[in-house]
C-alpha cells in the first residue's frame, strides 16, 4: 500500500496533467450515503422513482421531498479526501475534477475546476423563465418551490432519463483526452456515460489509477493499478508523499 501511494505521487509529478473522476464514495466519509449503501436514505427515497424525470413532470413535489431530506446530508462538510484534491489542484497538478456528485463538496473544499457532470442539487432552475436559484434562495416550506414568475423550480441536477448537460459533457471528454493521469475515486463505474470516461482517458494514453475500498468493472480491464482504501485516508497520504518529493 505504502509503495502504491509513493508510486501515485511520482506518477502525478511525472504526468503534470492530472484529472480526477469522482463518485458518491468520495463523499461517503462526509456522511452522505452512496447508492450502494444498504438501507437508510436511498431505500426510503428510491432514486429510480424520486430522481426520475418522469416523476418530476407528473409529481414535481416528490423529487423536492427527497431534496428536502437530502438537505440534512447537504449540511455535510468536505472530508480530508476533498481537501486533499483541492491541495493537489493548488500544487498545480490537478487540472479538473469531473464529479458525478451533486453535493457541492468539492467546491466547498476549495477546488475551483469542477465539472458537474450530473449537475448540483444546491441549485434550482425555473423551467419557465430559466432563472437559477442558489440554495439559500429556495424555500422548501411549500413544495414544489416556485420562481418569482410562478414557474415550477427543478433541482439543477441531472435526473434519470435526462441527458448530461452539453457543456459539462464536452468539457469532461476534452479533459479526459488531454490528461496524462486519471484518478477514478469512489465510483462503482456502472452509471453511463460517466463510466466511459476512464476508458476515454486510457485510450488517449493516460495512466488510470483507482481509489476505492472495493474492486469495480474497471479494476481488471482499464485501471493500471488500484489503491484499495477510502478516499479520505488515501488522498491525504498521497499529498504527504507529494510534499516529500518536492
Ligand atoms: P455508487 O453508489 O454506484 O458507488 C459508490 C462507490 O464508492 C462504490 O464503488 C464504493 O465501493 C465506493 N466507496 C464507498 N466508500 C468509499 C470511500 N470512503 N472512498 C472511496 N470509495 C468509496 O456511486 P457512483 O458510482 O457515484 O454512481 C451513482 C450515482 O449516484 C452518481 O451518478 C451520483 O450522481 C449519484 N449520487 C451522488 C451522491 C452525492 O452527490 N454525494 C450520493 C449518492 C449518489
Amino acid at each position: 500500500m505504502e509503495d502504491l501511494i509513493k508510486k501515485a505521487a511520482r506518477d502525478i509529478v511525472e504526468a503534470k496533467k492530472v484529472v480526477a473522476l469522482t463518485g458518491s464514495g468520495m463523499s461517503a466519509e462526509s456522511g452522505i450515503p452512496t447508492f450502494r449503501d444498504q438501507g437508510g436514505f436511498w431505500e426510503k427515497y428510491n432514486p429510480d422513482v424520486y430522481a426520475h424525470i418522469d416523476t418530476f413532470f407528473s409529481q414535481p413535489e416528490k423529487p423536492w421531498q427527497m431534496v428536502k431530506a437530502f438537505d440534512q446530508q447537504l449540511r455535510a462538510k468536505p472530508n480530508p479526501g476533498h481537501l486533499a484534491l483541492a491541495e493537489i489542484e493548488k500544487m498545480g497538478f490537478l487540472k479538473e475534477i469531473i464529479t458525478q456528485n451533486v453535493d457541492n463538496l468539492h467546491q466547498q473544499a476549495g477546488s475551483t475546476k469542477v465539472i458537474e457532470f450530473h449537475g448540483n442539487l444546491r441549485r434550482g432552475v425555473c423551467l419557465v423563465c430559466g432563472k437559477y436559484y442558489e440554495w439559500g434562495e429556495i424555500t422548501l416550506e411549500v413544495l414544489p418551490p416556485r420562481c418569482e414568475c410562478n414557474g415550477v423550480l427543478k433541482p439543477d441536477a441531472v435526473f434519470f432519463g435526462e441527458p448530461i448537460p452539453e457543456e459539462a459533457f464536452q468539457r469532461a471528454y476534452e479533459a479526459s483526452r488531454k490528461c496524462k493521469l486519471m484518478f477514478v475515486i469512489g465510483t462503482s463505474a456502472i452509471v453511463y456515460p460517466a463510466a466511459s470516461i476512464p476508458q476515454v482517458a486510457k485510450q488517449a494514453g493516460a495512466v488510470v489509477v483507482e481509489i476505492n475500498p472495493e474492486t469495480t468493472p474497471l479494476t481488471d480491464f482499464v485501471s493500471d493499478y488500484s489503491i484499495i482504501g477510502k478516499a479520505g485516508i488515501i488522498l491525504p497520504q498521497i499529498v504527504h508523499a507529494l510534499k516529500q518529493l518536492a
